[in-house]
């Protein structure tokens, strides 16, 4: 799909524990509309959770015949559950226009950069390594088993900063959203996603 004169494309992406859930409540709070893609998993539902909101859940078997009906732009395995991004999710949306969130791990982001060239990743790296611990501990939704798995993976996660476009450290939250909506501000005044307005004005 070419993104030329349609919605922008926002892969969002960061540890599980860097807060980038709480950055994106403040982005919105701040008044930035996102249509945000709702994911399919295999994971279990978390408490608080709602089917068809935060993702669509499904059980492996049905997630494996979406993959065989090619029905993902990406997918992944990500702490031993598969996550992924259904084509018609962003299809629908970007074709509208606006900012259409992403917000996925780093091996479905760099999917997504091959296959959409224009996304703007951004990747929200936590301050130190003992703040992310804290974050993942206090969270009280792991078991021990599953804090280590995804700690593990949140240091493979960090060492892939260098492929995005925007890495931001989360020390303050008000900080960190502004940082976010000044680069999403600053990508939508690109020329590239002005020309039309520019022909427009021109052309009165
Ligand atoms: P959680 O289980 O904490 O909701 O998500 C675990 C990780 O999977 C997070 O980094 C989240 O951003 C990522 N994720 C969620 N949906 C998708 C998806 O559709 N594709 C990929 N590649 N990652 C996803």
């Amino acid at each position: 799909m070419d993104l030329k004169n349609k919605g922008m494309l926002v892969v969002f992406s960061g540890p599980s524990g860097c807060g980038k859930d709480t950055v994106l409540d403040k982005i919105k709070e701040q008044g930035y509309v996102f249509d945000k893609t709702v994911s399919v998993t295999t994971r279990a539902m978390r408490d608080g959770e709602i089917n068809g909101v935060d993702y669509y859940f499904i059980s492996k078997e049905e997630f494996l015949e979406k993959i065989k009906n090619n029905e993902f732009v990406e997918y992944t395995e990500y702490s031993g559950n598969y996550y992924g991004t259904l084509k018609s999710e962003i299809e629908n949306r970007v074709s509208k226009g606006g900012c259409v969130l992403l917000k996925i791990e780093v091996e479905g982001a760099e999917n997504i950069k091959k296959a959409f060239n224009e996304a703007v990743s951004i990747f929200i790296f936590p301050p130190s390594k003992e703040e992310l611990k804290n974050r993942l501990l206090g969270r009280g939704t792991e078991t021990e088993e599953s804090f280590n798995i995804r700690y593990n993976t949140a240091l493979k996660e960090m060492a892939k900063a260098p492929q995005y476009d925007y890495v931001v450290i989360n020390d303050n939250v008000d900080l960190c959203a502004e940082t976010v909506c000044g680069i999403l501000n600053a990508e939508k005044t690109k020329y590239s996603r002005m020309q039309t307005i520019i022909d427009e004005i021109l052309n009165k």
